[in-house]
């Protein structure tokens, strides 16, 4: 740290990303990407758009929110794109918590929270998840703070009812409700559909999963137009710029291309089955995935072992170090195949321990 640096971001903790690591091929199933290349559409329409990088990108991303409209039934002025949908947790963070207005997060949930709130100097308050990782709604009805509900959550890749979304939302009317919608095509009810009914609803949702767009940065917003407004308002007041020109044209690709990723996301859910089939076989339990990874564990074997055994073997997942979740590891559900080197090495990894 240098001693310029404001000190208060000096007791920062960051966020720490996925490993990305280059020093060998991995079989990758540590981020939750999709395994799959972008749709033809995206990556052609990206190329056609870098022909014109010289110019700013449309910081309004009217063509991009146009064809989002359009595909998911809202209106135009009902949703923002921003830089991965972790530009739009922070702006959400920024806009509707406070000192009055603390957040409300479970304890075993997206890492970025605890971040976003201690960046913007917002206190917040972490609820433990039940002993089975599920989400009691009971403990944030009427809790006047503002809530943010991974939904599917992750790691434990477990999606709570639509229903208790609407409990939460109705006992807080005072309080934006975020619902962090990253996972939500693999298999989860989304709260989209609320947006009109609920002025205090904001939803998050990502290219980076389903559509295979996780490079390229793009993620929304959608809720009613005042809150989508006073996003805009942080976003005019930080970055206009935030999603460049290539993304926002590979994003118009994906959209003119749905049956690609609606395709994507039943093979996912395929080989959903197939990798929690294979890995009970195996001797391991697992929480009720709806997501795009799997969240494991062995009774009898440590959980940060397997994972560098993994490693050691050219196989990355995901290890989380706290408490709670120390025996677990989260694997992204990849191709049939990566997961068949998946299982091949953790068979012979339980072998070699016997
Ligand atoms: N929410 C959750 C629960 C996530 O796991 C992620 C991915 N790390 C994100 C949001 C952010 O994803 P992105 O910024 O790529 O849209």
């Amino acid at each position: 740290m240098s001693r310029f640096f404001s000190e208060k971001y000096s007791a920062l903790e960051v966020y720490t990303p996925g490993e990305q690591p280059k020093d060998m091929q991995y079989v990758k199933l540590n981020t939750n990407e999709s395994p799959f290349p972008p749709s033809p559409k995206a990556r052609e329409y990206a190329a056609k758009a870098a022909e014109n990088l010289q110019l700013y990108c449309d910081p309004t991303c009217a063509k991009l929110t146009e064809s989002f409209a359009e595909v998911y039934g809202i209106g135009t002025d009902e949703v923002l794109f921003t830089n991965g949908s972790d530009d739009a947790l922070n702006f959400a963070f920024m806009a509707f918590c406070d000192d009055d207005h603390p957040a409300a997060f479970a304890d075993i949930t997206y890492g970025f929270y605890p971040v976003f709130a201690a960046l913007n100097r917002i206190p917040f308050t972490e609820i433990p998840l039940k002993e089975d990782f599920t989400i009691n709604a009971d403990d944030y009805i009427g809790i006047n703070k503002t809530v943010f509900i991974a939904n599917p959550n992750a790691p434990t890749g477990i999606a709570l009812p639509l229903c208790e979304i609407e409990r939460i939302l109705l006992s807080n009317p005072d309080n934006v409700v975020i619902v962090d919608e990253a996972y939500v095509d693999f298999g989860a009810q989304s709260a989209v559909s609320l947006i009109r009914q609920y002025n205090n609803l904001l939803v998050t949702q990502t290219f980076s999963k389903s559509r295979s767009l996780a490079g390229g940065r793009l993620g929304m917003a959608i809720a009613n137009k005042k809150l989508i407004q006073d996003l805009n308002t942080i976003k005019y007041s930080t970055n206009p710029y935030n999603v460049n020109s290539m993304t926002q044209a590979a994003g118009i690709g994906t959209l003119t291309d749905e049956a690609y990723t609606q395709k994507n996301c039943k093979t996912i859910i395929e080989n959903r089955a197939y990798l929690t089939a294979q890995l009970e076989k195996l001797g391991f339990v697992h929480t009720d995935s709806l997501t795009n990874f799997v969240f494991a564990k062995h009774p009898s074997f440590d959980g940060k072992k397997l994972y560098g055994s993994l490693k050691e073997r050219g196989v990355l997942v995901r290890h989380f170090t706290k408490e709670r979740i120390k025996d677990y590891n989260r694997i992204t559900v990849g191709t049939k195949a990566q997961i068949d080197i998946l299982l091949k090495n953790i068979q012979e990894i339980l072998e070699e321990s016997i």
